[in-house]
Order: structure tokens, then C-alpha cells, then sequence
């Protein structure tokens, strides 16, 4: 079996030469699906797999813009639509000047397994830049975003393709990037998901990944008899997922004890509370500033140009960015009894990482399956405004349950060996079954 993956992925290299995240990304999905695709010949004959790893379009382009000082700036733009099989193009835009084709077409790829898992009716698909909005006025963004956009909006649309918010992508991103859809296209419609509660947005996204995450851990726990209550918990990452993970984390009667940001982490043993994350909120999402400043704040220990992992803890929750945690990290978390791993981050683990946790057994959700939350209430924003309604944030929260839960019976049912369920088979052939499904219903696309 080993020799078929190998010889696959020597194909994926070739075709995909300097691509490494993107390669990491498709054998750790190879390694859970070819073996189940020799019991299930017709994917083999319909080369699904083969297929799946080639981007239905990727678009990269040129975005001029002019700082404050009158300097024109150039970034560069992508947009990688990997797969239409069932629904529109779905997934986030990421906005960090490490974005490049490697780091997109592995988030891209991800991004069908998430999407197909979320049970709703959303094709794959991510973008970008290399542009840092960090220093940046917010004048100096708008024109980026808007520049972005003037490019983005020949390729998108309510039907064709949903982009939304990822790392260095939040609120003030959507709202000048749909803002310059609108004025392009002279029309209103859901073409972004993120957007603001007043213009379309829905209750509950902003909180979905976190929240959906947390979701996610709870149900593992339960099937060991465990629950969150009481649990110290580390997380990485101080934006979008860290700070919702760290809410419902609260709300459950967990103790958060870390954040970070790309400078360092702070430990608090006495917990992230309520008021301190209010705290973290205003320094994040407001001021722009560095987590260290929480340190100095409350008088705890911050350590720079780290990540949490050496901290004791029951549950770790990486949210910050991809390969966060290392072999050694992993091995550390294992050695101080760490339980259970919920990755709000995308592939946050690097593969020796994982291969750490299955080995040792403990329960371990890849970001596929648990941060999948985020883009199950895009896809309930985008329903919302086909429909021209807006639903209550209990009903929307309540959905989010129900998805979590279900993305979880689905990794249980595909993932099971013996007593221990391993979540990333599990996740991995879920989420390929649906995808492959429909490409063969639909002939050679
Ligand atoms: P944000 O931009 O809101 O926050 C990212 C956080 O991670 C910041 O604290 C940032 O620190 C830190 N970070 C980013 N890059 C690095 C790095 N290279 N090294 C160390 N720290 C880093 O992004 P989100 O919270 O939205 O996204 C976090 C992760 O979750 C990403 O992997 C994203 O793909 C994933 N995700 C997000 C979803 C969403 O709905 N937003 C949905 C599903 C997954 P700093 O401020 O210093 O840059």
C-alpha cells in the first residue's frame, strides 16, 4: 500500500514542483484515502483522487495600491478554486506576507474535505495576498482591499464563488472588499460571508470557529466519559479562533491559561477570565497592539518568540497558523498528559506531530473536522441571504451544534479502529466519499 501512495505522491510532486504545504496536505489525506479507494475501485477507475489534486482554476494577479505617502505598492493576489463538485466555491482569504501558491492550494485542498464535511451544499476553494495589514492604516487597507477587489469580482459571485475572512481578514476587510463588489457590480448580494451584522451578516459567525471547535473537543471528550469542566486548556493565537475558543471555553467551566501572537505567549495560571478576555478583545481587534501587553496588564509571565506548548495542560487548542506544533511540542504535550488536541488552525500539526498523538492515542481532532464551524455558518449566512432573512442566535448557535455533532458521528463512523477512533481516516474518507460521489454523477469534470 505504502508503494501506491508513494508512487502518488511522486506524481503530485512533480506536477506541483516547490509546493511543500501543499504537498503535506494532499499525502495526509492520500495516506487515509488510497487505502480505502482499493476497496472502493470505481474512485480509482474514475481517478478521483488524481482529479481532486488539481485545482479546477487558480488565479493570480497583480494588486497596485497607494500608501500614505503617495508610494505605489504591489502586492499579488490569488484565488485558487479547487473544487465545484458540490456547491459553489467556499473558503476563506488570507492576508499575511507569508501567502504564496503553496500555502493557498493546501488550504484550498483542505477546504473540500472541511466544506463536504459541514453536510451543507459548498465546493473548495481559498485566496490571498502577501499583503500584511499589520502597520497599515486603515486608509492604506481600504485601497488595498479595494484594488484586490476590482481584480477578485471578475471571478466570484453569490453563485459562483463565496469568499470570506481568515488569518488578517476580519470585519474591516469584508466590509471594504464587499463595498468595492457592490460599486462593480451594482448589485447586493451574499458574494462575501463575514460581513457585517447591519449588511447581511449572520449572529454567530464571528464566534462559529471557536465556538464550533470547542463543540468539536467536547464530543471526543464525551466518548471517553470526559467533559471540559475543570480542564486546563492552552491556546494559541490571539484573533479570530483564539478569542471564541477561549469564550466558550469560559462559558463550559474550562480554564484557558494561554494566548499568542507572532511574537510570543503569555501564561496565566489563574486563567483567562471573562473580563481579561474583553481585555484581549479591545487589544486585538481595536488598538492593533501585542499580546505581550496582557502580560504587563495582569502581571503574568510572557514568553517571546514562543509557542505555548511546553505549558502542562488537558487540552490544547492550536489556533494561530500551520506546522505550529513540531514533533517535540507534540511529544512535550504527550509527556505533561495532554488528553485531547482540538486544532482551530488549519494543519497547526506537522505530520511527525501527528503521527505523535495517534501513536500515544490520545484524541486527537484535525482542523478539517473541528474547525469546520467557521464556513458551516458561512454557508448558513449565505442561506440567510438567499432567503432575505436573519435567523435568532440561539437558532444559529443551535445549528452549529448540530453540525459539530455530526461532523463528529461522521469521523466515528469512517474512523473507527477498534475502540480508538481515529479522527483524521475518519474525517479524511467522509469527507472524500460525498466529494467523489458527486464528480462521478456528474462525468468527467
Ligand atoms: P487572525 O488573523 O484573526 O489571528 C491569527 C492569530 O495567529 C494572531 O494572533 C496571529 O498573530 C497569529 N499568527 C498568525 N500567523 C502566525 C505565525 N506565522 N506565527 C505565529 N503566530 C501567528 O486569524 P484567525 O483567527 O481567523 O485564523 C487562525 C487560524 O484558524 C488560521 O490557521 C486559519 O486558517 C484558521 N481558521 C480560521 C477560520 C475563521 O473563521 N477565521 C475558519 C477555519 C480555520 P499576529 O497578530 O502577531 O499576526
Amino acid at each position: 500500500m505504502s508503494k501506491k501512495i508513494e508512487e502518488f505522491m511522486a506524481m503530485v510532486i512533480e506536477r506541483n514542483p516547490g509546493e511543500p504545504e501543499f504537498h503535506q496536505a494532499v499525502r495526509e489525506v492520500a495516506e487515509s484515502v488510497i487505502p480505502f479507494i482499493e476497496k472502493n475501485p470505481k474512485y480509482q477507475k474514475a481517478k478521483i483522487l488524481e482529479r481532486m489534486t488539481e485545482p479546477e482554476r487558480v488565479i493570480m494577479f497583480r494588486v497596485p495600491w497607494l500608501d500614505d505617502k503617495g508610494e505605489v505598492q504591489i502586492n499579488r493576489g490569488y484565488r485558487i478554486q479547487m473544487s465545484s463538485a458540490i456547491g459553489p466555491y467556499k473558503g476563506g482569504i488570507r492576508l499575511h506576507p507569508s501567502v504564496n501558491l503553496s500555502i493557498l492550494k493546501f488550504l484550498a485542498f483542505e477546504q473540500v474535505f472541511k466544506n463536504s464535511l459541514t453536510t451543507l451544499p459548498m465546493g473548495g476553494a481559498k485566496g490571498g495576498s502577501n499583503f500584511d495589514p499589520k502597520g497599515k492604516s486603515d486608509n492604506e487597507v481600504m485601497r488595498f482591499c479595494q484594488s484586490f477587489m476590482t481584480e477578485l469580482a471578475k471571478h466570484i459571485g453569490s453563485d459562483t464563488d463565496v469568499p470570506a475572512g481568515d488569518i488578517g481578514t476580519g470585519a474591516r476587510e469584508i466590509g471594504y472588499m464587499f463595498g468595492q463588489y457592490k460599486r462593480l457590480r451594482n448589485e447586493f448580494t451574499g458574494v462575501l460571508t463575514g460581513k457585517g451584522l447591519g449588511w447581511g451578516g449572520s449572529l454567530i459567525r464571528p464566534e462559529a470557529t471557536g465556538y464550533g471547535c470547542v463543540y468539536f473537543v467536547q464530543e471526543m471528550l464525551k466518548t471517553r466519559g470526559e467533559s471540559l469542566k475543570g480542564k486546563i486548556c492552552t491556546v494559541s493565537g490571539s484573533g479570530n479562533v483564539a478569542q471564541y475558543t477561549v469564550e466558550k471555553l469560559i462559558q463550559l467551566d474550562a480554564k484557558p491559561v494561554t494566548l499568542s501572537d507572532s511574537n510570543g505567549f503569555i501564561y496565566d495560571p489563574k486563567g483567562v477570565d471573562e473580563q481579561k478576555l474583553e481585555f484581549v478583545m479591545e487589544l486585538k481587534n481595536v488598538k492593533r497592539g501585542r499580546i505581550k501587553e496582557y502580560a504587563d496588564e495582569f502581571k503574568c509571565k510572557y514568553f517571546e518568540g514562543k509557542f505555548p506548548w511546553e505549558i502542562k495542560c488537558d487540552v490544547a487548542f492550536p489556533s494561530a497558523t500551520q506546522n505550529e506544533i513540531h514533533e517535540a511540542d507534540a511529544k512535550k504535550l504527550v509527556k505533561n498528559g495532554c488528553i485531547a488536541i482540538g486544532e482551530g488552525a488549519n494543519m497547526p500539526s506537522t505530520p511527525e506531530a501527528v503521527e505523535v498523538f495517534l501513536d500515544a492515542k490520545i484524541l486527537y481532532a484535525p482542523g478539517k473536522a473541528s474547525n469546520a464551524g467557521g464556513v458551516a455558518i458561512s454557508g448558513l449566512e449565505m442561506s440567510q441571504n438567499s432567503q432575505r432573512l436573519s435567523w435568532t442566535r440561539d437558532e444559529v448557535d443551535e445549528k452549529l451544534l448540530q453540525i459539530m455533532i455530526s461532523i463528529h458521528e461522521s469521523c466515528v463512523k469512517y474512523g473507527k479502529e477498534g475502540k480508538y477512533i481515529n479522527y483524521v481516516n475518519g474525517a479524511n474518507i467522509a469527507g472524500f466519499v460525498k466529494v467523489a460521489n458527486a464528480m462521478i454523477d456528474q462525468g468527467l469534470v
